[in-house]
């Protein structure tokens, strides 16, 4: 790069490092939070704060458009797949949107566009619906398949999910369709559905949904279909597919004319949609909708405003993450007031002390508040936070409720300065708070109550080693007894044990011990996730698993081993290392490999373990089901294979679809193995039976 004028080169190339820095935080920060959104539904911070890293993450590759890689989120379109469903290629990738966060970023937006292709333009402004984008296809009128957006090239088949939902029809109205019709929409789940389900949870003892989104997208992608039933799930659909399978008997030059066809087959067109040919009608249905957000029964974070030609919206075309033509008018985050009962400190997992508020009920964005988060004590001091103040709860529509500020104003005269406490509230130890560093911790790692059984229950949650029927109360439970200290003493819990507990009896008991047992054969990567390395999510697990292939390996590596993982930087390196090198965590190792869980990735790890196909040398020939030529061949490199367009005596195997012509015979010939794309897809650690159609 070359220097800026009156700048040293220097300055600049430290500027650039700082900068490539940060870009490596912010990458492995989104990644993470990717994970917990689209595979897990589980995110752990805002969409305000997500889209704050975004940002802060495109800002900087502008500034230094060299460090930009194909890779980076803002290139990419979010989310990926899980293990559970067979993969599917949409015909035409499912995209995501450009956000504008104010109107004064609406107005650049709607001005880019006119320099692009003139005055002579009409918009379509649509609800964004907060839920779960979906693509359907529909043969002759009839739904063959369903599916996620995926990484948006290869989605999940939902088919038999979707199928429980109501107002997706099975069979469009009318008789004459094409023979091929991709619509798109999505899933949602209505407010009051979302509210009621909600209580029940909470009411046996369950972890409720964080918010509508999480609930609709956690229910759509269940293995059993029989659940997602249950869960009062609703569609809108927005569209049909750009590229191909628009509807070819209609011809329409103008989305909103593709709109009127889909409401007339019976597909649900959201009656809110309107079209507007000047920016000032743009900007009132923002504003409207900014306004009335909470008058309809379905979540709604923005508006979309969509280019209504389809020869502009040619000519416009799209990045590799979202069209050109379209735009998310963002609403900003919801504040409320609310009275705070009491102020408190927990420690979590980690150690880490975090203060926050218990708060009278409120209703904020959706969902009822009674508690939010104050980050650490800068944040509580700088705000001024006191036990009996009014304070302003900011939710972005999603998870945790930030505590903005106190009303001044309602302070009740006298109420004392919060004072945040020495000592940790679970097990008396002093907290210390190391220079430079935000948090004040706990540093009874080994034997703080809170700290185990927060560690406990991480352990067992979903994003690690996932075992089911391990609630809070349950761990609690069986720490108070002293029966659990470490994670490997789950593995010698027993009927007898259980059968103790509050609200166990000899079923429930045998169904954790049943759930426990399973989680011993979890990838590497959930095991890594569980031991509560510091730094270390799902992402980092999953790339310091790929590398190192076990435990034992991963322990024997120097740092610069560590520093040398693609994505692993120098402070994760150290934590890693660190943690190893600790005689105790050692002990805990041998005691889970004692245990029998598995402490090594074995061949077919799946996507996230160690690739399954490595050395192997594939031909694919044919047409296959479900996977185009692109995406098996995708597959099996990502799975490590070399994939070759002829048969020879090195072909490890051939993959074979319908109407498969040489090769196959070649194939035959030098006696190479043939494999059909189940098999392929068992091999590749992907098994999913495909739901019968
Ligand atoms: P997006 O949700 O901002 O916009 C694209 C999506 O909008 C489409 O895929 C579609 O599902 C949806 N949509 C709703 N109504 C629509 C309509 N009328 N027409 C067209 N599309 C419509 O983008 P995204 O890529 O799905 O997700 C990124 C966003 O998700 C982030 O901005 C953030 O808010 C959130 N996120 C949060 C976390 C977290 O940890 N909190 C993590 C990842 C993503």
């Amino acid at each position: 790069m070359t220097p800026e004028p009156g700048k040293p080169e220097s300055l600049v190339d430290r500027e650039r490092g700082l900068a490539r820095t940060r870009i490596e935080y912010l990458r492995s920060q989104i990644a993470e939070h990717d994970t917990r959104y689209y595979v897990l539904d589980d995110p752990i911070v805002s969409d305000a704060e997500y889209d704050g890293l975004m940002r802060e993450l495109r800002v900087l590759e502008e500034r230094f458009p060299d460090l930009v890689t194909p890779s980076s989120p803002t290139q990419r379109v979010g989310g990926k797949g899980s293990e559970l469903f067979a993969p599917v290629e949409h015909p035409s990738p499912m995209l995501s949107l450009d956000n504008v966060f104010s109107t004064e970023e609406l107005r650049a937006w709607l001005g880019r566009l006119q320099r692009a292709v003139g005055d002579d333009l009409d918009f379509v402004c649509e609800l964004k619906i907060d839920g779960l984008a979906v693509s359907l296809v529909y043969q002759n009128g009839v739904l063959v398949r369903g599916a996620t957006r995926g990484d948006g090239r290869v989605g999940e088949d939902i088919t038999a999910n979707l199928r429980t939902v109501r107002s997706i029809p099975a069979r469009l109205l009318g008789g004459q369709h094409p023979s091929m019709l991709e619509v798109r929409g999505e899933v949602y789940q209505p407010i009051s559905v979302f509210l009621r389900l909600n209580q029940e949870l909470t009411e046996a003892n369950e972890r409720p949904f964080a918010n509508p989104r999480n609930a609709a997208a956690g229910s759509l992608r269940q293995k059993d279909p029989a659940v997602t039933a249950t869960r009062g799930l609703s569609f809108w659909c927005y569209g049909t597919d750009p590229g191909a399978g628009r509807p070819a008997s209609v011809h329409a030059e103008r989305h909103s004319d593709d709109l009127e066809y889909l409401r007339s087959v019976g597909l649900p067109v959201n009656p809110n949609i309107e079209r507007a040919s000047t920016q000032a009608q743009v900007a009132a249905y923002c504003a409207k909708w900014q306004e009335h957000r909470h008058d309809v029964d379905y979540q709604i974070d923005g508006v979309v405003i969509k280019v209504d030609r389809y020869r502009q919206r040619e000519d416009l075309g799209a990045t590799s993450r979202a069209p050109r033509w379209a735009v998310a008018y963002k609403f900003p985050p919801e504040e409320r007031t609310a009275l705070v009962r009491r102020i408190a400190v927990h420690t979590g997992r980690t150690g880490r002390v975090t203060p926050y508020v218990e708060l009278e009920p409120v209703h904020v964005g959706g969902v009822t508040v009674t508690s939010a988060t104050l980050h650490n004590e800068d944040d509580l001091r700088r705000k001024d936070v006191r036990e009996g103040d009014t304070v302003i709860v900011h939710r972005a529509g999603d998870v945790i409720p930030e505590v903005v500020g106190p009303v001044l104003e309602k302070r009740p005269p006298g109420t004392p300065v919060w004072a945040f406490p020495t000592q940790c509230p679970a097990c008396g130890t002093p907290l210390e708070r190391k220079p430079g560093e935000a948090d004040w911790r706990c540093p009874n790692r080994k034997a703080c109550p809170s700290q185990t059984v927060e560690w406990l229950c991480h352990f067992g949650s979903p994003e690690a080693l996932d075992i089911e029927h391990l609630g809070y109360q349950t761990v609690t439970a069986l720490v108070e007894r002293g029966w659990l200290v470490d994670p490997a003493d789950l593995y010698a819990l027993d009927a007898t044990q259980l059968v103790q507990l509050p609200g166990f009896a000899k079923k429930s008991a045998e169904n954790l011990l049943d759930a426990i047992a399973a989680s011993k054969q979890r990838p590497l990567w959930r095991l890594l996730v569980g031991l509560n390395i510091r730094r270390v999510g799902a992402h980092v697990a999953q790339l310091l698993a790929q590398r190192f292939l076990s435990l034992d390996a991963l322990a024997a590596a120097n740092l610069e081993d560590l520093q040398g993982v693609e994505g692993v930087g120098p402070e994760i390196a150290s934590a890693v290392h660190e943690w190893f090198r600790d005689p105790e965590n050692g002990a805990l190792i041998k005691k889970l490999g004692r245990a029998g869980l598995r402490v090594k990735d074995e061949p077919a790890g799946g996507p996230a373990g160690p690739r399954p196909l490595d050395g192997k040398i594939v031909v694919i020939t044919g047409t296959l089901p479900t996977l185009s030529r692109e995406a098996a061949t995708a597959l099996a490199q990502k799975a490590g294979a070399r994939v070759t367009a002829s048969v020879s005596k090195k072909t490890s195997f051939v993959v074979v679809g319908q109407e498969a012509g040489s090769k196959l015979g070649k194939a035959k010939e030098f006696e190479i193995e043939t494999i059909d794309e189940g098999e392929f897809l068992r091999r590749l650690g992907r098994v999913v039976p495909r739901p019968q159609e």
